[in-house]
């Protein structure tokens, strides 16, 4: 099997990380959205199983809270359900379906594979039911190619967040939205 069965596990209870290209995108697509109210700046626990992985991709963004100087990364803040179950918030209960499916951030694109050392393809997260079959020459070659673009937006990323975080001090969070929106370059 290589098909997502929707179980929806990807998008409960687990930090959805996005990047600054990311919330462009959203917002060209969902211009009503109040991009502030969906997002959240994250600490990632010091034991958790793919902090390596994290931060070989997400830089830590700095911002300014109450004057005091907030540093993490960046994702969608999560929703909690009637279960208590924390959702994200674009994850449709009732469709068991991602609400902006054609836009969706680049974690979700390449979810549940990364690329491991030697640059082949593995299964990241034991969180997903669907068992890859790596015997499918073609799809694995397709999330191989996904996997390499999604690398170079990751380095992109780093460079856009380099730039934020020298100039964070004296900023507050509609301008580090308003950077976030102009900054198309790196
Ligand atoms: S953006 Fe969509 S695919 Fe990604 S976690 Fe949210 S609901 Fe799931
Ligand atoms: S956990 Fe795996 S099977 Fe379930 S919705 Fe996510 S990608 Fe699909």
């Amino acid at each position: 099997m290589n098909e997502c069965r929707r179980c929806g596990n990807c998008c409960k209870n687990q930090s959805v990380l996005i990047t600054f290209r990311d919330i462009r995108e959203i917002h060209e697509y969902y211009p009503d959205l109040n991009i502030l109210n969906i997002i959240t700046i994250f600490e990632v626990p010091r034991d958790h199983k793919y902090l390596t992985c994290i931060n070989q991709n997400y830089p830590k963004i700095r911002i300014m809270e109450h004057n005091q100087m907030v540093q993490g990364f960046l994702g969608l803040k999560f929703v909690i359900n009637k279960e208590g179950n924390l959702i994200c918030p674009f994850y449709n209960e009732t469709t068991s379906l991602c609400n902006i499916h054609l836009h969706k951030p680049l974690i979700c694109r390449v979810y549940p594979h990364r690329l491991d050392d030697s640059g082949d393809v593995v299964w990241n997260d034991a969180k997903c039911i669907e068992p890859w079959n790596f015997s499918n020459k073609l799809k694995t070659k397709e999330i191989r190619f996904e996997l390499r673009c999604a690398k170079e937006s990751y380095a992109i990323f780093s460079r856009e967040v380099e730039k934020w975080n020298k100039i964070y001090e004296k900023k507050n969070h509609d301008e580090f939205l308003k950077f976030i929106l102009e900054d198309k370059n790196g």
